[in-house]
């Protein structure tokens, strides 16, 4: 079952983003890395937002990461979520790609059990029109990492 209910908006794969989501669809977590300065990037760009080179590439990832921040929406945001429920937006700190972050879904997780810091590997979902994206579930085989700048 879907995370979010059908009619809600597709991504439109641009020139610069159409391999990230061709790659989705062979259930591979592709992220635009750069030839010159060897850093990660999202979302997929022109040019390296670190050095502004144009030789860039894309390297496929494991998919694990931890939630960054999230929040719990209990209002309908779209037409298509009217008597959905509640259901969270994340962001994904990746754990092989420097820095970088995915907006997505926790999928399987009760609102009160969302944390910053929980451990998270990608699944694939396919929505409307065969788009096929990149959520993520909780791993339980993996201790929650400290949120950044918390002091145990
Ligand atoms: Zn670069």
């Amino acid at each position: 079952m879907a995370y979010l209910p059908a009619g809600m908006p597709t991504p439109q794969p641009t020139r610069d983003d159409a391999p990230f989501w061709d790659a989705c669809k062979r259930g591979a977590l592709t992220i635009r890395h750069c030839d010159a300065c060897g850093r990660f990037s999202h979302p997929p760009m022109p040019a390296c937002p670190h050095c502004a080179s144009t030789q860039l590439g894309w390297q496929e990832v494991s998919g694990n990461g931890t939630v960054y921040t999230y929040t719990v929406s209990h209002h309908p945001t779209h037409s298509a979520l009217k008597g959905h429920g509640a259901y969270n937006v994340a962001v994904v700190l990746l754990d092989d790609a420097d820095d970088v972050r995915l907006v997505t879904n926790i999928v399987d997780v009760a609102p009160q059990d969302l944390r910053i810091g929980l451990p998270v590997r990608v699944v694939w979902e396919t929505v409307d029109d065969g788009c096929v994206v990149p959520r993520f579930r909780r791993r339980d085989d993996v201790p929650s990492a400290q949120p950044r700048g918390v002091q145990s």
